[in-house]
């Protein structure tokens, strides 16, 4: 069938939810086109492999941007997932919704439906949370959200130190009381990452009226008399078209959704031209708007042999492999984390503006084995990520050839806001290891260097080494001002037939990592394109 109801574009964290409610309903003919693979690499679905995974080219786009004008022309890294699954088939499985605050932000710009009350019901809907059904929680759903277990020497210090600088102990980072100090939880299910593919798409592949085409790249969505109509896509070398008859939806990512857009001419009229594409719809808010978590990772030495180092040894890990590939447990079905805070820089703000995730392991950590290589050695980690950037980026047309990346620019620190938090969060974290008794699991900072204690000195480290906790979004923001790409039920503005659901749709990005609210998004519009009406707001 070339015919069908629905035509999804992507089959990333929005699309293969979508591609779930949308064909449970077997009248319902759904086509999902992703451009990657299957998501069938032999250690993608090991949790501790995340960062292999990550880097691994045949799943990644591999986009870099622009030479950032704020970081001395640095050009800053933008893995995204290629395959089945997209981002979650190869992020870090941290589970997050940001803040309350955060969707009722959304609300007071005049998204209706969109307050914490209101989305609450979608997050719990697709969630199977190890603490079972609550008001803030769902069991049962497709999206496992499992506990991590903390060790028993690095995790009571750290949460000491936590204690004696003030934070709360939090039992739920998604309880009532949301600020403080924890593990963090991940999406994993049995000891395997639980990413849409896996937990959505996999049980309902077998669906008559569901089709799911791999290594089809759209390249065009295709608009008659201001109506989507359909899709053109390139699948072996082969250019096609499928056709849809109630709706079009894009949930390509922030990168690629308003990349697909301006190749099908609706964008900014002036850029599109300058780009050689022909202006179908002039919506100057394409592409506009990128945000993401600036981020930089701070690192102290261990003080002995304490971290998770002893862990890489090539025979220990093996047998770690050995034992996740029989029984879905030990070291490898899990993520070396310690500890997480939500953490206000400043007392007077109303909401953390800052996430401390502590790990016992540098990102640069790799297997040894005396006589073979080294390790990195022992050594903590923080990633400081700036949960509510000020700074703004774009995303617009390389060339109109669909299989060109787009130009990314995030402009990250362009901000002097965002600068001044970087400041205080290279500052609290010092603070933090000072304290004891974390100051006993460290003997000294690496980076950044001891000497580097001016703003000015700061700021020098933080230009040179930020990069994003990779977390872009709001680049067809919904909205209600002229820079809104889509209305509150993810319709683009003034076109019929097409609508746009992942994270390019958040208007602004929420204090949280985004798989979560990403899926959130995907479970309300998926009610929105079948015409239910909404659940009811939470009692919260
Ligand atoms: C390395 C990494 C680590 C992360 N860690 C975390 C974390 O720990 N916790 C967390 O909550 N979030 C994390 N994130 C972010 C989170 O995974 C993303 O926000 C989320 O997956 C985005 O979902 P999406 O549906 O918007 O896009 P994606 O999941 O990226 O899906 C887009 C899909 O569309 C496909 N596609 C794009 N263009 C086309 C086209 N033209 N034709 C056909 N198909 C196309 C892509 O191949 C992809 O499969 C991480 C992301 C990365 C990359």
């Amino acid at each position: 069938m070339d015919t069908f109801d629905f035509v999804i574009v992507g089959a990333g964290s929005a699309g293969c939810v979508l591609a779930n409610r949308l064909s449970a309903n077997p009248n319902n003919r759904v086509l999902l086109l992703e451009a990657g693979g299957p998501d069938d690499r032999p250690l993608m679905a090991m949790p501790l492999a995340w960062r292999d995974t990550f880097l691994d080219p045949v799943v990644n786009w591999g986009f870099l941007s622009e030479p950032e004008p704020y970081l001395d022309g640095r050009r800053i890294p933008a893995p995204r997932g290629k395959v089945l699954g997209g981002s979650s088939s190869v992020n870090g499985m941290m589970y997050s919704r940001g803040y309350p605050v955060d969707y009722d932000h959304w609300r007071q710009l005049g998204l209706a439906g969109w307050g914490y009350a209101d989305v609450l019901p979608y997050f719990r809907r697709s969630e199977n949370n190890w603490r079972g059904e609550s008001l803030y929680h769902g069991a049962g759903g497709e999206l496992t959200v499992s506990r991590h277990h903390a060790d028993k020497v690095i995790y009571p210090r750290l949460m000491q130190a936590a204690e004696k600088l003030g934070f709360r102990r939090l039992d739920d980072f998604h309880g009532p009381d949301a600020e403080g100090f924890s593990t963090p939880e991940f999406t994993v299910h049995r000891g395997r990452r639980g990413s849409t593919s896996a937990r959505f798409l996999a049980p309902v592949r077998g669906r008559a009226n569901l089709k799911i085409e791999t290594g089809a790249l759209a390249h065009r969505v295709l608009i008659e008399r201001g109506r989507a109509v359909g899709v053109a896509f390139e699948q072996g070398g082969e250019i096609r078209r499928a056709m849809a008859e109630r709706e079009v939806i894009l949930c390509g990512g922030a990168f690629n959704s308003p990349q697909l857009l301006l190749l099908s001419g609706i964008g900014p009229a002036d850029e599109l031209a300058a780009a050689g594409v022909k202006a179908l719809h002039d919506l100057p808010g394409v592409g506009k708007n990128l945000q993401d978590h600036a981020s930089i990772a701070a690192m102290w030495a261990a003080k002995g042999e304490i971290a998770f180092d002893s862990k890489l040894r090539f025979d220990r890990l093996m047998l770690s492999v050995l034992q996740w590939r029989l029984f879905g447990a030990g070291e490898a079905a899990g993520l070396p984390v310690s500890a997480q805070g939500f953490v206000r820089t400043r007392p007077e703000l109303e909401w953390p503006d800052m996430q401390f995730l502590i790990t016992p392991v540098s990102m640069a950590a790799r297997p040894w084995f005396p006589g073979w290589r080294k390790g990195v050695g022992h050594i903590f980690s923080a990633a400081n990520v700036l949960l509510r950037p000020e700074s703004r980026g774009e995303v617009t047309l390389r060339s109109p050839d669909p299989r060109d990346k787009p130009k990314i620019q995030f402009n990250l620190l362009q901000a002097q806001a965002d600068r001044d938090t970087f400041r205080r969060m290279v500052r609290f974290g010092r603070r933090f290891f000072e304290t004891a008794p974390a100051s006993e699991l460290v003997s000294a900072q690496i980076a950044p260097p001891a000497d580097a204690q001016t703003d000015e000195e700061i700021d020098a480290f933080v230009r040179g080494a930020v990069g994003t906790a990779m977390h872009p979004t709001s680049t067809c923001a919904m909205g209600t001002g002229p820079g809104a790409v889509l209305d509150e039920a993810c319709r683009v503005r003034g076109l019929e037939g097409l609508r746009v659901v992942d994270a390019s749709v958040m208007p602004a990005i929420v204090g949280g990592n985004t798989n979560a609210p990403v899926i959130m998004i995907a479970e309300k519009a998926a009610d929105m394109i079948l015409g239910r009406p909404a659940l009811e707001a939470a009692a919260i």
